[in-house]
Formats: structure tokens, sequence, C-alpha cells
């Protein structure tokens, strides 16, 4: 064991040889447990934002721990040119939950690229153009930056990508409106999890399926950040009871092991056919073993009921203190996305809840964000709720 280091000697690690492109916190994160963290001084926090989405299950959740443990101990990679039996589990487990077939990579990002490669090659020649919607978010490389409707994130970066089009969110006039015979797909978060953790409008999904039927083209639902119980459902579209042809999971899938996927129906499969698609570490056993031990501790653990029962917890609270307090003009929740939309700025809400060890994020200028563990306790349901409730009367006064 090397002697304990601060979080101040750490970050002058960085401060040396880290790329500066992200602001962090200056604290050094060293263990976790369930929806707990603690850094480097010993200080705990209540995590009700655990790893951006990722942490699905929390912390080091048990049956993720012991089966990367036990996989890296036989085999850590092996490469597509070899079966191995992780995967084939893993793809039984994701699609049987769902519906097609999977193909694997290691991010978000990387799955909005597979998508939309497949929808360009399994649709008609002449079909090129996707659909996406203002306030969404896909990912930062070109195909998946370009897809996504923000301004702020291309600044510079141009000439991006060709083909895309962008709507406004809910508007099937305007979705109609752009869709000509070079139009291949619309992509879509089935909640908006970035932008705000925005709720589709009723009939808004439907609308957009019945629009890809009459004009030939394929639904395509991001599902990087509504994968895997986060609605409450296994899948987001299972949420809504909208059927797409494309789904795109990442974040949450493998427990927090590094893991994307993408899930196509039977027939548009076959169109990712040998060397035309493919990912190095993509399907990866480590990978593959947590996404599997990440299902069966939903399963195991009944998960998705108790996420929708703490789900309702949070709704309750949060629309309670609407009631008392003006700042809070909108509450916005579907299973462990829950989104407090202010009218004033977010950010100081999330340094002073940080200040009383707890955890969250704020998103959009005036939204705060909580994406909590699927297996949060009734215990850090109440603390959170205290500890913001407490800081949002505050911010009011
Ligand atoms: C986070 C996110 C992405 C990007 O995922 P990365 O793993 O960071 O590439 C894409 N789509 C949605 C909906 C996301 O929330």
């Amino acid at each position: 064991m090397t002697a304990k280091t601060s979080s101040a000697e750490t970050i002058a690690l960085f401060d040396q040889y880290v790329i500066g492109n992200y602001r962090r916190y200056p604290i050094c994160l060293v263990r976790g447990e369930g929806s707990r963290v603690w850094d480097a001084e010993g200080n705990s926090y209540l995590d009700l934002f655990p790893g951006w989405g990722c942490n699905i299950l929390g912390y080091s959740p048990e049956r993720v721990v012991s089966a990367v443990q036990q996989q890296a101990a036989q085999l850590i990679h092996v490469p597509n040119t070899w079966y191995t039996r992780a995967q084939g589990e893993f793809a039984e487990a994701i699609c049987t939950r769902s519906f097609g077939k999977a193909f694997f990579c290691n991010s978000g990002a990387e799955s909005i690229e597979a998508a939309v490669k497949l929808a360009r090659l399994a649709t008609a020649k002449e079909k090129y153009k996707i659909i996406t919607f203002e306030n969404g978010f896909h990912g930062r490389t070109f195909a998946a930056v370009t897809a996504t409707a923000q301004p702020k994130y291309h600044d510079g970066f141009g000439p991006l990508v060709a083909g895309f089009t962008y709507a406004p969110h809910n508007d099937l006039e305007a979705v109609r409106r752009l869709v000509d015979d070079e139009t291949a797909a619309i992509l879509i978060e089935p909640v908006q999890g970035e932008g705000g953790i925005n709720i589709p409008a009723p009939g808004f999904l439907e609308g957009l399926r019945q629009i890809c039927d009459e004009h030939d083209m394929l639904l395509i639902f991001d599902e990087v950040q509504t994968c895997m119980g986060r609605t409450g459902f296994w899948f987001g579209y299972q949420t809504f009871g909208v059927q797409p042809d494309i789904l795109t999971m990442a974040k949450g899938i493998a427990g927090g092991v590094a893991c994307g996927a993408l899930i196509a129906k039977e027939e548009i499969a076959p169109a990712l056919r040998p060397g035309i698609h493919a990912s190095t570490f993509g399907g990866n056993p480590l990978a593959m073993s947590a996404g599997l031990a990440t299902i069966q501790t939903i399963e195991a653990e009944n998960l998705l009921e108790s996420s929708k029962m703490m789900s309702e917890r949070f709704r309750q609270h949060f629309q309670q203190l609407q009631q008392e307090l003006p700042i809070i003009e909108e509450v916005r929740v579907c299973g462990m996305m829950i989104g407090l939309e202010l009218n004033i700025e977010a950010a100081p809400a999330v340094k002073k809840c940080l200040d009383r060890g707890l955890l969250i994020n704020a998103t959009h200028d005036t939204v705060l964000r909580l994406l909590p563990a699927l297996n949060v306790t009734s215990e850090d349901v109440e603390e959170g709720c205290q500890i913001l409730s407490a800081v949002l009367r505050e911010m009011a006064e």
C-alpha cells in the first residue's frame, strides 16, 4: 500500500499532466458503496447522480465486482475474431428483454455512430438524412455531435457531418416538414436527459413511429441514458409503448463498466455485415460479464419495482416543495430520471448541496438533475430530499 495521498496532491498531478477539458470539483474520490462515496480526506457524500448515470446500481455493486474479478482472472480481452460465452449470454439477456440482435461497442457516442451507419445502410440507396431534436444529446464524436442539435456543442468544429436536420421537440408538424425522399431515419431520446429531463408529449413518439412507417424510414431511440431500468422499465421505449427499429445503449448498461450497444430489428441487422463496421474492444468479456451481473442484480433485487416506488417518493416530495417554493417551475420525473426546472440558475444549488454532502447535477442552466441508482434506499431518498429542500428554501429567500 502506498501512503494515503490528499486530494491536493492528486489535483497537482492533473494540473501538470492531464488536459484540462473538464470542469472538476476539487475533490478526489477514492471509494464508494451503494449511493455513498468517500473522498481522499474521508468525507462521505450521498450521491443522487452516481457516475453521471453510469452507476445504475450505485458504487461497486457486489455481483458486478465479483463477476469482473472472476472474468479478469480467466480472460480480460478477446477480439471479435473469436466467440466468447459472455458476449453470447449478455446479448441474449438484453435482446430477450427487448428485441432483435445486438452489436457491442464501448460508449454512447460509438453506439450512435453505429446507429447512423446502420440507418444509412439499411434504407433505400438515396436515403441518408437523419432528423434529430433541439435540446437532444447524442455524444461528442462527429456524427453524434452533429446529431446533437445544440449550437454550443458545435462551436469551432465545422464542417460537421452532412445530412442532419433538426426539429423542435414535441412538434410533429415540424418533423413532417423536414421529411423528404432522402430521409433515412428519426433519432430521438425517449426522455431527453442532458436537455433537462424532457418527457415527450402524449402521442409524440407514436406520431414519429407513424411518420417513419409512412415514409420507409427507421425510428432510432437513443437509450444511452434511459436503458437498463432507468425509467422503471428495462427500456424507455417500453415506458411509452412505442417500438423503435434501432436502439442504442451505454451509461448504466454494465453497472459502471465501460460498454455500449446497439440493438437492431432482425430484418435490418444483417446490413452490419462482416468488414463494414467493428469495434476492437466491443463486447469484451469484462464488460459483458459486468452487464450480465447488472441484469441479474436488477432482477434478483426486484429493482424495477422498488425504483418505481422510490421515484414516487421523489415525485411527491418535490411536488410538495413546488407548492411551497415559486422558484420551482416544474417537476419532471420518469423513474430514476428527475428534473427540477427552476426559474433561477441551477448551478449554485449544486454547489450548496455539495457543501452539505449531497451530489446532484445541473443541466441546461436552470434544471437540477438527479439520476439516482435503482437501488437507492428510502433513507437515501429522505436524506437527499431534506438537504435539497433546505438548499432551495435558502435560495428562494
Ligand atoms: C451520455 C449520452 C451519450 C454519450 O455517451 P458517451 O458514452 O459519453 O459517448 C449519448 N446519448 C445520450 C442520450 C447520453 O445521455
